[in-house]
């Protein structure tokens, strides 16, 4: 029998009951259980979690299966017997189970050897002090947190430590220091500073760990609600110029007769911040991070005028594809997405002038298409001045361009539209098989719509067709 005593962290009903479960299995195995890592530490902090991890002084599989049983309803269990691991999916709950261990490391590799052995060697093992937390489920000691390396104290203050000397920590394992920015960046705490010098002289070694696991770190930065400050802590930490060189080709300020230009790496941070406050959606994170990567390329002084970045648009959206196969994030639709933003961030600023024709914006309406809300978030997160009147004229001029957007889209009804006339009815009223000037027909019908030269209908379209038919010298046959 466990003594119920309330545990130290705010539980649901459904995770006390299966709290209550792992300790009666492990009690009927005689192993002690402890609940440990990112479960208690964010239940600490008030974060929702679904994580919950279980480390036992025994068999972790053996543990895994007796729980799945007592949880009944044929609950599978998942088992990695080379690593001990076992993970039970109950409801909501995602439940991971493993013996104690003891890791050595080898200076090559981030497997490390791994023995039996007790649960302080466990909370040894794990990356920071917040990450060590443990709450027993024993009977004797039913609910008490296990704090050996002052995590919750680390908690408080924010701090993020390594149990062990941090040059030792991030050498063994280099990804842990991805994941001291990822955690800085997520819970907006500081990293202690010998554990940031330790990041700075170890950089060298995240060359060892995979290009898949460092970009899950970096998503994660870019998924929280300040990605400015880890990707800051990547690039003072040394991280950033090894896993991702072209954004620090766009740090520093040049000047030249007296005429400076903004630092473009820094205004992108406030960019992502500002995009960060508006979506949680991690591609329009990521337009935000590159929309400015073409600029390194195309920057020109011109004596008189100052500096200039012609073309950044265009050279940066030809970037993406590249930057996406490095960091090895998804190749089609979410960079297609990526690359469309980038290529097109500066075009609704064009739209913001006086005297513009409906024409133009059809234009970016058919170009953006769904993406057209997207590209407006862009642009309005894309504005850094400090000057807030100038803030607010750009918004406001912004603010004018979607209602033409929308204006000239309750019209025209641009968005997923595709030219009345197909290119099979071209062929049929030609009698033309698939070449070329079909192709040429149904581009002179697009671009007549969208200048509007003609209206956007079937008549108006068919009309146009066989007009401009006369100058490819085609004559419909029938
Ligand atoms: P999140 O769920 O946000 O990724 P987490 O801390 O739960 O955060 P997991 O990767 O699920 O991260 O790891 C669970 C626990 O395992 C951590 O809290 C930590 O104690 C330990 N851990 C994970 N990765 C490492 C590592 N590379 N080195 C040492 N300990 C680690």
């Amino acid at each position: 029998m466990i003594s119920k005593k309330p545990i130290d962290i705010p539980c649901t009903l459904q995770e006390r009951k299966v709290l209550e479960k792992i300790a009666l299995a492990a009690q009927g195995l005689g192993v002690p259980a402890y609940l440990i890592g990112g479960f208690v530490r964010d239940k600490l902090l008030e974060r929702r979690t679904k994580d919950m991890d279980v480390v036992c002084v025994g068999d972790g599989i053996a543990l895994a299966h007796a729980v799945a049983e007592s949880l009944g309803e044929q609950v599978p269990v998942n088992f990695f017997k080379t690593y001990g691991t076992a993970q039970i999916k109950w409801n909501d709950l995602e439940i991971e189970f493993v013996g104690a261990r003891k890791e050595s490391y080898r200076q090559h590799s981030r497997n490390p050897e791994v023995m039996a052995g007790t649960l302080r060697d466990d909370q040894l093992r794990r990356d920071f002090t917040i990450n060590a937390l443990a709450i027993s489920l024993n009977d004797d000691d039913y609910g008490t947190l296990l704090d050996p390396f002052n995590g919750l104290a680390d908690l408080e203050q924010k701090i993020i430590r390594t149990p062990l000397e941090p040059a030792q920590t991030f050498s063994d394992d280099p990804l842990r220091m991805m994941r001291a920015i990822r955690f800085a960046s997520q819970l907006q705490f500081n990293i202690s500073e010998p554990a940031f010098t330790a990041i700075q002289e170890n950089a060298e070694r995240i060359k060892i760990i995979s290009q898949e696991r460092i970009t899950d770190e970096l998503n994660k930065i870019m998924l929280s609600a300040k990605p400015s400050v880890g990707l800051d802590l990547l690039y003072k930490g040394g991280l950033l110029k090894i896993i991702f060189p072209q954004m620090i080709d766009l740090v520093g300020v040049e000047t030249q007769d007296g005429k400076g230009h903004k630092d473009n790496f820094y205004h992108t941070l406030q960019v992502i911040d500002n995009i960060a406050r508006n979506t949680h959606d991690l591609w329009l994170r990521w337009a935000a991070l590159l929309h400015d990567i073409g600029k390194p390329a195309t920057k020109k002084f011109e004596p008189g005028h100052g500096w200039t970045f012609h073309g950044h648009d265009a050279v940066g959206g030809k970037m993406v594809p590249r930057i996406f196969a490095r960091l090895k994030l998804p190749q089609h639709e979410k960079m297609r997405l990526v690359k469309k933003l980038v290529e097109l961030h500066l075009r609704p600023i064009g739209l913001t002038k006086e005297n513009i024709t409906d024409s133009a914006i059809r234009r970016l309406l058919f170009d953006a298409g769904d993406d057209i809300d997207a590209l407006m978030m862009l642009c309005e997160a894309d504005i850094t001045s400090k000057n807030k009147a100038k803030v607010k004229r750009y918004l406001e001029n912004f603010e004018l361009v979607r209602q033409r957007l929308k204006e000239v889209e309750e019209s025209d009804r641009i968005r997923n539209w595709q030219p009345p006339v197909t290119g099979e009815l071209i062929m049929e009223t030609f009698g033309l098989s698939p070449c070329r000037q079909v192709g040429d027909l149904k581009n002179a019908i697009r671009e007549a719509i969208l200048d509007g030269e003609i209206a956007n209908t079937y008549e108006a379209a068919y009309a146009f067709m066989l007009e401009k038919a006369k100058a490819f010298n085609l004559t419909p046959v029938k």
